[in-house]
């Protein structure tokens, strides 16, 4: 049978080129699991993608009810869940001041981490059940929030600190809306949201890998600087950026390249180690990479997990 992918953030950049990339092996059906029903069509008929090869459901991380709706509206289709990616992503580099999701989260933090968290948490049992010989759960990482990288260390840099904002509430309401309690700052707060899905995926590992036979995984796909990602920043960035990434860095990748290496991470039968952050290099072979001190933090993972557990009404 066809393995069923569910994709966040299908709907443009690395999400749509994966989706894409899945539906032209004929060997996966994907849900492209997308806040605007309208533009999640639109852009997988744009890609010319076989309208048998996807089913598109509602989901909107910037609210938990969204996501538990989500989760039953996955049920019902009564498809099996064989792998789920959880890839949608906002930054907010230029915002001044924090915006805040339906639950009250500032919102990248809010979107990137704890809203694929609930969903990730609840998606476990469904994919526990699949008989598919491989299944996977990957949330995709970021170089920015390692700062054991050049790219890592452009200030300001990723830092959960003690997570005091996190145990707040992370809502500005006697609590900071930084994760380490912090001044509101949009560029930083996509970074530790970066950190905290890579905390998230190695705590999966550790907890459940043996019990489910689940594999779980993280990457950074390479830097896709024409997605949509960078739609919030400014002109001269925006002009500037594509090609400072192909001639000086030498780190941009296309996104249809970005959308094949992610593929690759959903269905390659040799990427099957689980707790592994997968990197490419130059000749776009895959490689184990290693993650920052913080990244690879198991206490503070453990302890990201059980605040963002109570956050999310899991605990
Ligand atoms: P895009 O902005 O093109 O895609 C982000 C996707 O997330 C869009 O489909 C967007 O939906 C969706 N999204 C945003 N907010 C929500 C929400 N509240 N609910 C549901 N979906 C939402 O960016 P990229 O393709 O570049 O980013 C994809 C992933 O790749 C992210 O995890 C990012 O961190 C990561 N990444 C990107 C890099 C790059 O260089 N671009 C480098 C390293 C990692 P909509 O279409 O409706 O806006």
């Amino acid at each position: 049978r066809k393995g069923t992918a569910i994709i966040t953030g299908a709907s443009s950049g690395l999400g749509l080129a994966t989706a894409k990339a899945l539906s032209e092996t004929g060997k996966w059906h994907v849900i492209m699991a997308c806040r605007d029903f309208l533009k999640a069509s639109r852009a997988a008929k744009a890609a010319g993608m076989d309208k048998d090869s996807f089913t598109i459901v509602h989901l909107n991380l910037a609210s938990l009810d969204s996501v538990r709706q989500f989760v039953k509206n996955v049920r019902q289709l009564e498809m099996p869940i064989d792998v789920v990616v959880c890839n949608a992503a906002v930054y907010l580099p230029t915002a001044k001041e924090p915006s805040y999701t339906a639950d009250g989260f500032e919102m990248s933090v809010g979107v990137n981490h704890l809203g694929h968290f609930l969903l990730a948490r609840e998606l476990l049992s469904d994919l526990q059940a699949s008989d598919y010989p491989s299944k996977r759960l990957i949330i995709v990482g970021s170089i920015t929030g390692n700062t054991n990288t050049l790219a890592g260390n452009v200030p300001p840099k990723a830092n959960l600190g003690d997570l005091r904002g996190l145990a707040g509430g992370l809502n500005g309401v006697g609590s900071s809306v930084m994760i380490d309690g912090g001044e509101f700052d949009g560029a930083k707060a996509y970074k530790d949201s970066k950190v905290c899905n890579m905390l998230t995926m190695q705590e999966f590992h550790r907890r459940y890998h043996e019990e489910t036979g689940v594999t779980f995984a993280s990457l950074y796909p390479g830097c896709i600087a024409t997605t949509g990602l960078f739609r919030e920043h400014i002109p001269l960035f925006r002009l500037l950026f594509p090609p400072f990434q192909k001639y000086i860095t030498k780190g941009y990748v296309s996104e249809e390249e970005a959308g094949k290496r992610l593929a690759q991470v959903v269905s390659d039968p040799s990427l099957t180690k689980s707790g592994v952050y997968w990197s490419w290099n130059k000749n776009s072979a895959s490689f184990e990479n290693q993650l920052s001190e913080e990244a690879s933090d198991a206490d503070k993972a453990k302890k990201l997990w059980e605040l963002s557990e109570k956050l999310v009404g899991l605990a």
